[in-house]
């Protein structure tokens, strides 16, 4: 990648990277409440000379910075959350970090060259779970963005991953408290509901379609060993390769719930936790583009696989809105599994540092692209118009 003058901006930045991803990966934050990793942040964006409106779409850790003026509008997307427990076991630290590194230094050549064209830097809290880019999509945060870019770290660099639609729900069951030895007859079990409903699960599992998942976990087990449980609640998550086909799974899981409670004498409740993930729809003709940046700073990438362990993301949202790219960068040893503690661990080595950097070269080298190459954008948004890329069909070519 010739591009010095990018390159000589990472460089000049490259230490606060590093220590803005340390500081957020050794301060987690979970889901929308990431208010001192979304404040490090914003910091640095008005240090960067971007303006940053705080508080976006309604979510106190949303943000949303802008440097320049009119088309095109290239949004670069930063993650911030952690997972309980586990802390940052999918390294956003790197994608936040490294998000902000690749547009302060497009922002920098923009300035530099006076290249027209607006930076937006979008600051996209909860993506665990409680779908802040849905959210901000829906409050119109990414209206007039030409195209949106972010990666994720992982354990191999693809730059067109396949990623599940899928929704998050919680389950509750209402049965009748009564003394669980003395009045057994006249209780409702909720416990006995919630069994049968994790066992029909299971029964379905057979029954779904290739590619989908369903996992969820009891936060409410019922209230004392001698009361026969009044109350019982699961979290749950419903994944399938398309939008459509996880909501007609998620259907078909609710009515194992109703199942659970006629077979109990219980009520049954499902509560949506977040909007609806959808799939990925990745923009090939900007991957490819991250793919050859990448290939000149020696990182290579391999193909894809329609079968491949993959998650979700809300970006998936944001992918059926306008023309996005989200690749994953190698960051530790292959086969290292996702949202472990592992994972956590190597999201804050010198080497997951390393990769943050190369990746945010390789996505501020397609910033530079799509602001001052007309006919990559205008390829990136007729690839978009016409569709993308169908997740199921590339699947059952490769099962059939
Ligand atoms: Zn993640
Ligand atoms: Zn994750």
């Amino acid at each position: 990648m010739a591009y010095p003058g990018i390159r000589a901006a990472v460089a000049d930045r490259r230490a606060r990277a590093v220590s803005v991803s340390r500081a957020i990966h050794a301060d987690p934050e979970l889901a929308l409440r990431e208010h001192r990793s979304s404040a490090l942040l914003q910091d640095w964006l008005r240090d960067e000379g971007f303006t940053v409106a705080a508080g976006v779409a309604g979510l106190d850790t949303a943000f949303v910075g802008e440097w320049g003026t009119g088309r095109p509008r290239i949004a670069f997307m930063a993650e911030y959350d952690a997972l309980p427990g586990i802390g940052h076991a999918c390294g956003h630290n790197l994608i936040a970090s490294g998000g902000l590194l690749a547009a302060a230094a497009v922002r920098a050549e923009l300035e530099r060259t006076g290249a027209a064209g607006t930076v937006v830097v979008i600051g996209t809290p909860g993506e665990e779970g409680a779908g802040g880019k849905v959210i901000e999509l829906d409050a119109g945060v990414f209206d007039g963005v030409d195209a949106a870019m972010m990666f994720h770290p992982a354990d191999r660099t693809i730059l067109t991953r396949r990623m599940l639609a899928c929704l998050h729900f919680d389950v509750h069951f209402h049965g009748v408290a009564a003394h669980a030895a003395k009045n057994p007859a006249d209780g409702r079990s909720a416990l006995a509901a919630m069994l049968l409903f994790f066992n029909g699960v299971d029964a379905l599992r057979q029954h779904a379609g290739d590619g989908s998942r369903m996992h969820g976990i009891i936060t409410d087990g019922g209230q004392a060993p001698n009361i026969v449980p009044e109350h019982t609640s699961a979290t749950f998550i419903v994944r399938d390769v398309t939008l459509e086909r996880a909501q007609a799974l998620a259907e078909r899981v609710y009515e194992v719930a109703r199942g659970a409670a006629a077979m109990t004498g219980t009520r049954t409740e499902i509560v949506p936790t977040s909007p609806p993930y959808a799939h990925l729809n990745s923009n090939h003709t900007m991957a490819a583009r991250v793919g050859e940046h990448l290939a000149t700073l020696g990182h290579p990438h391999e193909a894809p696989s329609p079968t491949d362990g993959t998650g979700s993301t809300d970006a998936g949202n944001v992918s059926l809105a306008v023309p996005t790219v989200h690749p994953f960068m190698q960051i530790a040893d292959r086969g290292t599994p996702g949202h472990s503690r592992v994972f956590a661990q190597a999201s804050g080595t010198e080497r997951a540092e390393e990769a943050m950097v190369a990746m945010a070269t390789a996505l501020a080298g397609l910033g530079w692209d799509l602001f001052t190459s007309p006919t990559l954008l205008a390829e990136a948004t007729e690839e978009f118009r016409a569709g993308g890329h169908d997740p199921a069909a590339a699947l059952e070519a490769v099962i059939a």
